[in-house]
């Protein structure tokens, strides 16, 4: 069984830490375009308001997806999904196959289509 996620923000590393906490034993590839584990965003923990906390604050932190074996791509922008062939693949042409596809990837404000 494989898994992969598209978008390591918050809800991505969240499933993919509590797929690994649930005793989930398949391959885990979390796909995000931006360069860092997932993060908080705004870190949302009281420590950093009291200083005893620096941000970011992880969700995930890089040593825990390389011990969870949680295979992290990293600045990598998925550009198509082929449900047929349940395969995504990215802008640098790299294809992931999936079993399950779990889709993190946010949302965007979405401009108003006039100006004031
Ligand atoms: C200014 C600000 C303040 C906020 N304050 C709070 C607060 O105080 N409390 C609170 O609970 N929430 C707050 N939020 C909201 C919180 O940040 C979001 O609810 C949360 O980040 C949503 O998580 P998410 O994983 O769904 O999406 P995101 O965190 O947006 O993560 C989605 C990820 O997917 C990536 N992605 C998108 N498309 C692709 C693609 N095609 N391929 C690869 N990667 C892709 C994105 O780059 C991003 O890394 C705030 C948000 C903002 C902007």
């Amino acid at each position: 069984m494989s898994i992969v996620i598209v978008g390591a923000g918050q809800a991505g590393g969240w499933v993919a830490q509590t797929l690994r906490d649930s005793g989930f034993k398949g391959a885990i590839t979390l796909i995000g375009d931006e360069p860092h584990a997932p993060y908080e965003r705004p870190p949302l923990s009281k420590g950093l308001l009291n200083g005893r906390e620096a941000a970011p604050t992880y969700v995930i932190d890089e040593n825990t997806l390389h011990e969870q074996d949680i295979n992290f791509v990293r600045s990598t922008n998925v550009a198509s999904i082929d449900r047929g062939a349940r395969s995504v693949t990215c802008q640098d042409g790299s294809t992931y196959f999936y079993n399950k596809l779990v889709l993190t990837t946010g949302g965007r404000p979405r401009p108003l289509p006039f100006s004031m």
